[in-house]
């Protein structure tokens, strides 16, 4: 039976990456009914806005959908598509698997983790008030008549809403997938010490929670701050992180630099009906269109959403192709080369073709780390 995903090629290296992607799942033997649905410039351009109904409503009809990155229009009054597609489909969780490969230059060794990222509230649920805004000054107003903490009349403000029904959805979440991909341990990350009532309750609920998973799945909470420094340090003492919203943005991104940065990033936006697959890099609009980028960040996204499906052994066969043609370092894009002018750089599509045809050999990396998918 085909399996029917949406499939949104995006702006800029989308349609190259996305097409690399889809090319390669294919090439698994596992079947796709493709519906291909517009978002970003394109959409924006046929129908005035950048995420159609009908590209939401195919979404919700077959629950799985790989979308290639979508540019944010500057100064033109549109949000951004990744935005509302997270709060229109209630895509709860951001998860963010970050990897070592052998062949990409990375500041340290041995690094797999994975991110778990909360999408719906925190600073990042967009309740802001302007500087000298009337919803700001009554604000401050109200704000000293309950405490005496000095705020200045010009502050503009941002809300910080955590709750414990979302971060009970979040940290289960992060235990049921650590026990579905055999990881060891949780770690919840906060800065429960300044913020008790919000990083608090994020840190007594995820406590909560880890009880009832005791036995099965360790379970630690840290401090963001030093968290941060750790993970420089000792990234390999690492398994699931759990985060509200913005602590989950900014990890993701210095553990994807751990690993050796955007080019072989993947991630996934997850909710109870949906699942929305797609790479942490964003639509390079300066390469759009010269075969030149990396695609590896997109087919490993392709690779999550087999899993996802329940297709794990071609998912492994996948990522072990993904795996040997960046180990072998010779069929691989300018990023993946000792200097970005290497000759030997390959395009987008031949390191696509390179994946496929390692993995319709057979050919699996010389290293056995990681036979299990993320
Ligand atoms: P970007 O990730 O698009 O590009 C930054 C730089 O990273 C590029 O110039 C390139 O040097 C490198 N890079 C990115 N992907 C690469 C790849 N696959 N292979 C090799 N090198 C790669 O970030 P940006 O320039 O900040 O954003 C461009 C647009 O993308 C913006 O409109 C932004 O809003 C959007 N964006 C979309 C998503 C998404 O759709 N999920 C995510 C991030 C950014």
């Amino acid at each position: 039976m085909a399996y029917d995903v949406v499939f949104i090629p995006g702006d800029g290296i989308g349609p190259e990456v996305a097409d690399a992607a889809r090319r390669c799942l294919e090439a698994t033997g596992v079947t796709f009914s493709w519906r291909e649905h517009i978002a970003g410039e394109a959409a924006i351009a046929k129908f005035g806005t950048p995420l159609p109904d009908e590209t939401l409503k195919a979404i919700r009809e077959t629950g799985v959908a790989i979308k290639g990155p979508i540019t944010t229009p500057i100064g033109k009054g549109f949000r951004s598509v990744n935005v509302a597609l997270r709060k229109q489909l209630d895509l709860f969780a951001c998860v963010r698997p970050c990897r070592s490969y052998e062949g990409v230059r990375a500041p340290v060794k041995d690094v797999n983790l994975l991110i778990v990222r909360e999408n719906t509230e925190d600073l990042y649920a967009g309740i802001e008030f302007a500087s000298g805004s009337k919803e700001a000054s009554q604000l401050i107003r109200q704000i000293k008549q309950w405490t005496d903490q000095p705020l200045r009349e010009e502050s503009g403000i941002s809300i910080k809403p955590i709750s414990a029904a979302a971060t009970e959805r979040i940290v289960r979440f992060a235990f049921e997938y650590a026990i579905r991909h055999g990881r060891k341990k949780v770690t919840a990350i906060h800065k429960a010490n300044i913020m008790k009532h919000t990083d608090g309750l994020f840190m007594e609920t995820s406590r909560r929670v880890a009880k009832g998973y005791e036995g099965r799945v360790a379970f630690e909470d840290r401090l963001v701050d030093a968290t941060c420094m750790q993970l420089v340090l000792r990234p390999q003492e690492f398994d699931v992180l759990v985060l509200p919203n913005l602590y989950g943005d900014i990890l993701s991104d210095l553990c994807a630099g751990l690993v050796g940065g955007l080019g072989v990033a993947p991630g996934a936006n997850i909710g109870e009906r949906t699942a929305v697959f797609e790479a942490v890099h964003g639509s390079a609009p300066k390469y759009q269109g010269k075969n030149k980028v990396n695609p590896a960040a997109m087919i490993l996204s392709g690779m999550m959403m087999l899993e996802h499906l329940g297709e794990r052994d071609a998912a492994r066969r996948l990522e072990q192709a993904v795996r040997a043609v960046l180990q072998e370092g010779r069929h691989v894009t300018y990023d993946l080369k000792p200097t970005r002018d290497d000759p030997t750089a390959v395009g987008t599509r031949e390191m696509a073709d390179a994946i496929i045809a390692t993995m319709k050999r057979g050919q699996t990396p010389s290293d056995k780390k990681g036979s299990d998918p993320f």
